[in-house]
């Protein structure tokens, strides 16, 4: 992400969100964790006693940040911190910078990240923050002043063994920066096990910055063998071309796959050979967009949906496949690059034609692996080569790929629900050998 004022007088200058974009109008993304949910227990029948905590967050948090903005004037910004459920470890989950930022929305980003962390096994519970606002419209000062006032609002809830932030949409390593450094400040003391997702040279993990699109490479070519396929050659369309999308094209490219159509909130391109990824990303740091990259058709974001591809990876953001358009996907697999990209309705249109979906909760879950591993090696002191975070990484992903479809097989379920039987059955184990306190 790049900070800096939306003047509009830079070349591909233009805020990198569209707010309440039709899909996204009425939806309340934690009514379809509730609807996951229950879908899991109907198949898992656990004890209602033990699942009743699971239907709400632990702790949810409104606080104002007041921002001295550079003309001079304050401006109040609403800021939350949600912590879903915390009995499989300390909270984790990103900060999301966006206009759209509300506490259901947090809500449903939390319950995600403490299913995700259980379905890849690593001792997390779940939470997720965010501000509402457009980075893209604050210059990097009024950015910092806004990320340090926010933390302060928050110290007391967050902390290496409390809840552990990290980036999301509308963040980054430079904000995480200034989570370390306001936290280490107010503590006396450097903390950089607070916070993941920060540059390598303040304890950050090599291999974090391209970790969520890595774990995507390793679903999307365990998914196609799963279905007899090989990842060469396979064609791909990825809405979004940010963190999640562009490390994905990238190393799918790299991998051998034919990357055929990506998108920014700006709009799609499309070239049935395959796109030169290597260009386009180019491309894209010159003039801020993927749109009109030259020898490619313009296609919008609704059409780039419809494709008739291998795999559709949406890696923007949630409510993106609904009802309207779940008919319309054309699609053999929908990989979920993104938290929460396909609604509850559209899961069921995509399950009756027989197009499955690997959820987000497996699908994503490479960031968070090595959010873990960045997290370990802050605690230890010791920090590991870029091969090694690699390939602990491809191991935690098969074997999570492994728990989820020999669960889907066990229960003859979909995909989406077996990673929700495999989470709630570790996060209500763990709970109940943790018994009720008090
Ligand atoms: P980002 O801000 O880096 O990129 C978002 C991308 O989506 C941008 O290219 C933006 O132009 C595009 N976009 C926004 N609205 C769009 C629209 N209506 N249509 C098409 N494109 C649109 O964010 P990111 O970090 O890449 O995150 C993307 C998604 O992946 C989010 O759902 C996030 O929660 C999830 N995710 C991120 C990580 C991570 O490590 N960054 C990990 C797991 C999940």
């Amino acid at each position: 992400m790049q900070h800096r004022k939306s003047d509009g007088s830079r070349r591909g200058l233009r805020s990198t969100f569209k707010s309440g974009t039709p899909a996204r109008a009425h939806h309340n993304p934690f009514d379809d964790v509730l609807e996951q949910l229950d879908r899991a227990a109907a198949v898992l029948q656990p004890d209602p006693d033990a699942l009743a905590p699971l239907r709400s967050p632990r702790r949810q948090v409104i606080v104002s940040a007041p921002v001295k903005m550079d003309d001079g004037h304050l401006r109040m910004f609403e800021g939350y911190r949600v912590l879903y459920d915390n009995a499989r470890g300390p909270g984790k989950g990103g900060i999301r910078y966006h206009p759209n930022v509300t506490l259901d929305e947090c809500k449903a980003l939390a319950a995600w990240m403490a299913w995700k962390c259980a379905v890849v096994d690593v001792p997390f519970g779940g939470a997720k923050g965010g501000v509402a606002c457009d980075p893209a419209a604050l210059s990097e000062g009024e950015l910092e002043r806004l990320t340090r006032r926010y933390i302060s609002e928050i110290f007391d809830l967050i902390g290496p063994s409390v809840d552990i932030p990290a980036p999301d949409v509308g963040t980054s390593p430079r904000v995480m920066a200034w989570v370390m450094d306001t936290f280490s400040m107010k503590k006396g003391y450097v903390e950089p096990g607070v916070v993941t997702g920060k540059p390598i040279a303040l304890g950050g993990s090599s291999g974090r910055l391209e970790a969520t699109g890595r774990g995507l490479l390793i679903t999307v070519r365990e998914t196609l063998r799963s279905r007899g396929r090989e990842l060469p050659g396979s064609s791909i369309a990825i809405q979004g071309f940010g963190n999640v999308g562009s490390n994905a094209a990238r190393l799918l490219d790299g991998a051998g796959a034919r990357v055929v159509a990506v998108s920014d909130v700006g709009g799609a391109i499309y070239d049935p050979r395959g796109l030169d990824i290597p260009r386009l990303l180019a491309y894209q740091k010159e003039t801020g967009r993927v749109g009109q990259f030259p020898d490619t058709q313009p296609v919008s974001n609704e059409q780039l949906l419809r494709l008739p591809v291998d795999v559709l990876l949406p890696a923007a953001l949630e409510g993106q496949i609904t009802a309207a358009n779940a008919s319309d996907i054309q699609a053999s697999v929908v990989v979920e690059g993104a938290n929460g990209p396909t609604t509850a309705d559209a899961d069921e249109v995509l399950g009756r034609r027989g197009i499955p979906v690997v959820p987000d909760i497996l699908a994503n879950a490479g960031g968070v692996v090595v959010s873990y591993f960045e997290w370990v090696q802050d605690r230890y002191g010791y920090f590991w080569s870029e091969p090694d975070v690699h390939a602990r990484l491809e191991d935690k992903m098969v074997a999570a790929f492994e728990a989820v479809a020999s669960t889907a097989k066990r229960f003859a379920v979909d995909l989406r629900t077996a990673a929700y039987i495999v989470a709630v059955e570790r996060i209500v184990e763990a709970r109940t050998l943790r018994g009720l306190y008090a």
